[in-house]
């Protein structure tokens, strides 16, 4: 299928963009890297009058560390995060995440913004924002704001972004010598969404963890944290935070597993993710 006929309007910054979506009654979408949007448009889940690239702005892409985090510009290709030495040293966790993101031609051209703006709930990215209790920058007509991660996915593909906002970068604090990270993830073949997936962060001292935050993916709406889990596995009971999972987690059946697969695999996921926080960083 070909998507329906729309204008398109390339944005000369951020608040170009933001004066170019005023324009056509909410009816106006963002173009970044378009490996999500392109497919919605060619199935016509979405018939925008008027596409906003905004790939020719410039500032909006790059990595950084900056006042004891590391900061992630919108544009920013998944490619850059994924060879990136700030990433890999000051958040191991997205390092660990970015080569399940697709394929690389997907990589070469998908956005970090535009994977947290569109908030796929089985997508790696939004859940290791979570676990690492992340913040993401958004420019607006009303001004600049920043928004927790766990705040800003808000519901099936729904965030905190409004119509005429503008994710303009993520930030996450940078590691720490007692901070622990870990990832797995189930997906039929390597690249595919996954099934189900886990990232965690935690705070490990003298062989105990504390602060531990167990973010789900592709089992709910959203990112979804295990709450009762992340206690049990902070007072090293792991067989109780397995079963804990009864109650943090509702999947639903869905095109890739049943439900009762999916609780299956989160718990075989989580022991794995324990095990991860428990071994000191190489
Ligand atoms: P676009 O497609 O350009 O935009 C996506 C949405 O976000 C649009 O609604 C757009 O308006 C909005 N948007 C984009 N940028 C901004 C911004 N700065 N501010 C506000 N709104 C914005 N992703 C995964 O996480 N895991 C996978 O395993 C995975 N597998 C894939 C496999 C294939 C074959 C393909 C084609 C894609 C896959 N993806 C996967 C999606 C990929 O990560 C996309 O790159 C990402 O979802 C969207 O990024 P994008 O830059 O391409 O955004």
């Amino acid at each position: 299928m070909k998507p329906v006929a729309f204008a398109y309007a390339k944005a000369r910054s951020v608040d170009h963009a933001i004066e170019l979506l005023g324009r056509d009654d909410g009816r106006a979408r963002l173009l970044a890297g378009g490996q999500s949007l392109i497919a919605t448009l060619n199935m016509r889940l979405d018939a925008p009058s008027l596409l906003v690239d905004l790939n020719g702005i410039g500032g909006l892409d790059g990595i950084a560390r900056r006042n004891g985090h590391v900061e992630i510009g919108a544009l920013t290709r998944h490619v850059a995060a994924e060879h990136s030495e700030v990433i890999r040293q000051d958040v191991p966790l997205v390092a660990l995440a970015m080569p399940h993101i697709g394929h690389p031609a997907v990589r070469n051209r998908g956005t970090i913004g535009g994977s947290v703006a569109f908030a796929d709930p089985a997508a790696e990215l939004p859940a290791c924002l979570v676990a690492l209790n992340g913040e993401i920058d958004i420019a607006g007509p009303h001004g600049s704001r920043t928004v927790k991660a766990e705040a800003f996915f808000k519901d099936l593909f729904e965030t905190a972004l409004g119509p005429r906002d503008v994710l303009t970068a993520i930030r996450i604090a940078a590691a720490t010598p007692k901070r622990r990270t870990g990832f797995a993830e189930f997906a039929r073949r390597h690249g595919d969404y996954a099934m189900v997936g886990l990232a965690a962060s935690a705070e490990a001292e003298n062989g105990d963890l504390s602060e531990v935050r167990l973010a789900y993916f592709g089992i709910g709406a959203t990112p979804v944290r295990a709450r009762n889990a992340e206690t049990a596995v902070a007072a090293g009971r792991l067989d109780d935070a397995v079963a804990a999972l009864g109650e943090d987690l509702a999947p639903a059946d869905d095109v890739q597993a049943s439900a009762a697969v999916k609780r299956h695999l989160a718990g075989v996921l989580l022991r794995r993710v324990a095990a991860q926080l428990r071994k000191p960083a190489p």
